[in-house]
């Protein structure tokens, strides 16, 4: 198969630090008041995800839940290696846990969708028990007449390069409940709460994956075009090959973070979304801070999976 999504593969895991919940919402509640204007962490009842605006694949982020980063940026640039392709549905067995529901931000698959672009993995994969696959992946890549963005449904579960995915049995249950407007602080949501994780848990490795809502504002976003014919060696050329947008709310992210590296070569955050009404990529950070909302549902997960990590690696390009 050209695609090649059977080959050998490195995997390697950790378990992941779990605090305590209460302290992890206080903890993130706190940090969040002094980069926001109104925050709320609370561990909820899980509201069932597949309903819109959410739309995903399964009703909640319960059961076994865990991170995994496939492939990496080094599988881009410099000089992008097309061979470097997966599928979704193996990623579920590589993590241990066939039949999950995978969430998460990565590269589409070039064969399937043509042309290079940023995949939305919303996936019930159909291993163990499932017998059934539900793919609501999506993905955007950038139209070549005008430059806007194209937001499409993408029925292949492979992808390319690189992907950071939250798995889990996709039940309904508790997840942490993040509420947030009105931005003070310099640093995106994510960022933020990452950060807030590190100074709190230090070595102690915390992973969260999930989804969160733009609800109100817009946002800037970067949509990958074609592969670049020529190297990417700096974060200006990365910057000058990329296409930025600004979206519109609302809008729906998929996203996964860490709050330090156990030594896996790991990037921290991904996060990736989409709005109903046909616009998608990988997001930056929200353009207007007095306006902006969002409402998050993350689960933290308890280990994470390394699959494929580039045997020659560098730190360009991974925010
Ligand atoms: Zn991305």
């Amino acid at each position: 198969m050209a695609e090649n999504t059977d080959r050998k593969m490195t995997i390697e895991n950790r378990k992941l630090f779990v605090p305590e919940i209460d302290e992890l919402c206080k903890v993130l509640e706190e940090g969040l008041k002094a980069n926001f204007g109104e925050a709320s962490v609370n561990y909820v009842e899980c509201p069932d995800l597949t309903q819109l605006p959410f739309t995903l694949a399964s009703p909640g982020l319960c059961g076994q839940p865990r991170l995994a980063e496939v492939g990496g940026v080094p599988n881009l640039m410099p000089v992008v290696k097309k061979e470097t392709n997966y599928d979704i549905e193996k990623v579920a067995e590589q993590a241990d846990l066939p039949g999950a529901f995978v969430l998460g931000a990565g590269a589409g698959c070039h064969h399937f969708v043509g042309v290079n672009s940023e995949m939305m993995a919303n996936v019930r994969t159909k291993g163990g028990e499932n017998k059934d696959r539900q793919n609501l992946t999506r993905i955007a890549k950038v139209n070549k007449q005008d430059g806007s963005c194209i937001l499409e449904a993408c029925d292949s579960t492979q992808f390319s390069l690189m992907a950071n995915l939250f798995l889990s049995e996709g039940k309904p249950g508790k997840v942490v409940e993040i509420k947030v407007s009105k931005r003070t602080g310099e640093e995106n949501f994510v960022t933020c709460m990452r950060n807030i994780l590190n100074m709190k848990y230090g070595d102690k490795c915390v992973g969260l994956g999930g989804t969160f809502l733009i609800e109100k504002g817009k946002a800037k976003f970067h949509v990958m075009p074609d592969f670049s014919t020529t190297p990417l060696d700096t974060l200006d050329q990365i910057n000058n090959w990329l296409k930025f947008y600004e979206m519109s709310s609302p809008l729906v992210v998929f996203s996964c973070f860490l709050s330090s590296d156990p030594g896996l070569d790991l990037r921290l955050e991904h996060s990736h979304g989409f709005g109903h009404h046909g616009e998608g990529g990988h997001y930056h950070y929200d353009v207007t801070p007095d306006e902006v909302v969002y409402k998050a549902y993350y689960q933290v997960a308890e280990y994470i999976y390394r699959v494929d990590a580039p045997k020659e690696t560098h730190n360009l390009g991974r925010d």
